[in-house]
């Protein structure tokens, strides 16, 4: 494993990181590893490891953290988060990070498309006029294929 750099690390990341609903116990991981070894996207990506991605948060390394694929293999499957010692909320920490890396305009192009369907659809598939047609023909009603009221949820970013 790379060894961790510390030149470019930024304290205000980790209270920015603390001051969101969820992750107010995080500095009080004490660096068990339960959560690593909870975890089932570690047991089959090495490189993946939610304690190391603690770590790295709590050392200030922002870039490192918001830049990084990693964070978007997180399945939220809540394994870590129910075995934790320190009652640290590992799960909603990742979706903390997740978004700041969306605010920061570092989404991967898979997320950002789904974000942009359900911005304009209001649904993760798109449904055309082919698809309605389809429907129609088995006796089924048309569906929308635009939702105003996500829209207002979803501002653009
Ligand atoms: S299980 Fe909790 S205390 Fe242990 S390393 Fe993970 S976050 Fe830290
Ligand atoms: S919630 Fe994410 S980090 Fe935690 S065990 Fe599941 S996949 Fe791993």
């Amino acid at each position: 494993m790379a060894d961790i750099d510390l030149t470019n690390a930024d304290a205000s990341f980790v209270k920015e990181i603390a001051a969101q609903p969820g992750a107010e116990k995080i500095q009080a991981c004490f660096t068990c590893r339960t959560c690593t070894a909870s975890c089932p996207v570690s047991a089959v990506n090495s490189k993946f490891n939610p304690y190391r991605i603690i770590r790295l948060a709590l050392y200030g390394l922002r870039k490192e953290v918001l830049e990084s694929d990693f964070i978007w293999l997180c399945s939220s499957c809540y394994a870590c988060q129910e075995r934790c010692p320190q009652g640290v909320s590992i799960t909603e920490f990742m979706t903390i990070l997740k978004n700041m890396a969306v605010s920061a305009g570092h989404a991967p192009a898979g997320i950002k498309a789904q974000r942009d369907l359900i911005r304009g659809q209001g649904r993760i598939y798109a449904i055309d006029e082919f698809d309605n047609k389809k429907r129609n023909k088995a006796d089924l009603p048309s569906l929308p294929t635009t939702c105003e009221a996500v829209k207002i949820l979803f501002p653009e970013c």
